[in-house]
């Protein structure tokens, strides 16, 4: 009998799990792969370690950081140590001389786009002062503050929650309007890392591209030293140490519910196909939703797969993964990350474009693609060789949909060749040094996480249904005691995975 199982050991599962053991619960992670992390993790290869997903998050101790209370209760800090990502994004396009370096806070962007876009400095300003405003407010509502604190910020406070108020229930493209009106460069400029969240600027909601890209502006990326794989290392070291258990190639196949249909359990298969059963009544669903409610019997399945609503899954992403010969740096690559928008991209609509590329043979349009080299920070996957460059873009299972094993191959061998030549003619020199390439699409995506349509960030963030309301929390479910401890249970990401994780727990050891 445990107090609580996670079903999956992405980090909401893991986080839920940390959290219930660190209070004295008694905790089983189940999960289906060979290894822990789901979306997070790091893997051999060529002698150096290849990160499945981190670019970049936001380091815990920013004010209003979710993961911050997480960190501060598991001792996190103490084992993760974050590397400072010193310039948050390059940005290449054909429609500009140089690339734009954006980093140094607000007020850094600010003067980068500024020296490339000079006619536009007032936009640019007030765009960016939205931002600003809007992060205050958010500080303002989320960290406890003494009487000098509300005193030194009573002039500014109601500008702040003007600036989060008149934008409640708008898209990032309406904002961008409003301030831009049809000059699309510096839209392009400042959503260059769209796939970060979406491929719909038109949906994406204002407020979650607002406080998550604002933080990233204001205070940096930040990378996982070791690799994403050393966080879920350290979640699964407190667990452990906790007195729990975690379990890797042990699927879940049924949640067990009671008579009055509240979680009695969970049935599961080993990998050599035995059958078993634990009990709890507390199941920490980090499986996505609609593979929970095909676990449940048809009630309570019902319920939650209703509980859900009409709300969309979120994109799914490709990754080219390159081991090098020589350093990126040594071929030109002058940044952490790098935007190139291809010669086609002329506005922020262009986007909804991309994400179907990947559904042909390359042409001569190439997608946005967000270039890492994570060899321009002390990231620890490699000693001794070249750390590993990826390529990110947006993808989606449609794109793969009907290709027989042999098609997919060549499908996936002609993209990795036109995005390396893409990659070449933008730092000479980069084909020849690749050592080996490997790529991950939607269709990984889907078959390593279980999620709908290989979803990355569990659901998209669009404008939601009702905005006032604020963004909403799936993680309580119809189900008495199964608790949505992943991205789908709030927002995506690191962040919004973690985060969701930290609410199942809290609400769980409520109920206890
Ligand atoms: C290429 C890429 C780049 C990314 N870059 C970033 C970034 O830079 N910053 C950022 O913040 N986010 C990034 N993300 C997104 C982020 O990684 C995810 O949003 C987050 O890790 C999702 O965590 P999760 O808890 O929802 O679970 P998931 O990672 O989705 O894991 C779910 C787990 O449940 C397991 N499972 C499913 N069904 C069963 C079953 N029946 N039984 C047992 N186990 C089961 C799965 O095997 C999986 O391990 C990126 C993602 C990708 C793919």
């Amino acid at each position: 009998m445990y107090d609580a199982i996670a079903v999956g050991s992405g980090l909401g599962g893991l986080t839920a799990a940390a959290l219930t053991a660190r209070a004295g619960g008694k905790v089983l992670v189940l999960e289906k792969n060979p290894g822990f992390g789901g979306a997070a993790g790091t893997y051999p290869r060529a002698g150096r370690r290849f990160e499945i997903s981190l670019h970049e998050t936001t380091r815990p101790e920013v004010p209003g950081d979710p993961k911050g209370a997480v960190f501060a209760a598991l001792g996190l800090s103490e084992r993760v140590e974050f590397v400072p990502i010193e310039i948050f994004q390059e940005v290449r396009t054909p429609l500009l001389d140089g690339p734009a370096r954006l980093g140094g806070g607000l007020a850094g962007v600010e003067s980068a786009l500024r020296r490339v876009l000079p006619d536009m400095g007032d936009e640019i300003a007030g765009f960016l002062g939205q931002i600003g405003r809007t992060l205050e407010a958010i500080e303002a509502m989320s960290v406890r503050h003494d009487g000098a604190w509300w005193r030194g910020h009573a002039a500014d406070l109601p500008l702040d929650l003007w600036a989060v108020v008149r934008d409640m229930g708008s898209s990032l493209s309406d904002v961008m309007s409003r301030h831009f009106g049809h000059i699309e460069l510096p839209k392009l400029l400042l959503a260059a890392n769209l796939p970060y969240y979406t491929d719909d600027p038109d949906r994406f909601w204002w407020l979650g591209y607002a406080v998550a890209q604002g933080f990233f502006l204001q205070h940096g990326g930040h990378y996982v030293k070791g690799g994403s794989g050393a966080l879920v290392e350290a979640l699964v070291a407190i667990i452990e140490e906790g007195g729990g258990t975690c379990r890797s190639g042990a699927t879940v196949t049924r949640l067990l519910t009671g008579d009055d249909h509240a979680i009695r359990g969970v049935e599961w298969r080993d990998a050599g196909g035995t059958l078993h059963t634990e009990l709890a009544p507390v199941v920490f669903g980090n499986a996505a939703p609609e593979r929970l409610a095909g676990m449940l019997p048809e009630g309570p399945g019902e319920a939650l797969h209703h509980a859900q609503g009409s709300a969309a899954p979120s994109i799914s992403l490709f990754e080219v993964t390159y081991a090098l010969a020589c350093p990126g740096r040594d071929l030109g690559i002058t940044a952490y990350s790098t935007a190139l928008l291809p010669e086609w991209m002329l506005m922020l609509d262009d986007y909804r474009a991309a994400s179907g590329l990947l559904g042909h043979p390359p042409s001569d349009r190439m997608p946005p693609l967000i270039v890492v080299d994570y060899g321009q920070i002390d990231s620890g996957l490699a000693e001794g060789v070249p750390a590993p460059v990826s390529v990110t873009g947006v993808d989606r299972l449609a794109n793969l949909a009907g290709l027989s094993a042999a098609d997919y191959a060549a499908r996936k061998a002609d993209w990795v060749a036109a995005i390396t030549a893409r990659l070449d003619a933008e730092w000479p020199g980069f084909a020849a040094a690749v050592g080996s390439a490997e790529m991950a699409t939607a269709r990984t995506m889907q078959d390593w996480l279980g999620t709908p349509g290989g979803a990355v960030y569990g659901y998209a963030p669009d404008v939601p249904e009702h905005p006032f309301r604020g963004p909403e929390s799936r993680v309580e479910t119809p189900v008495p005691g199964l608790f949505l401890a992943s991205a789908w249970g709030g927002m995506g990401g690191y962040t919004g995975a973690m985060g969701a994780g930290a609410e199942a727990a809290r609400r769980a050891l409520r109920r206890r």
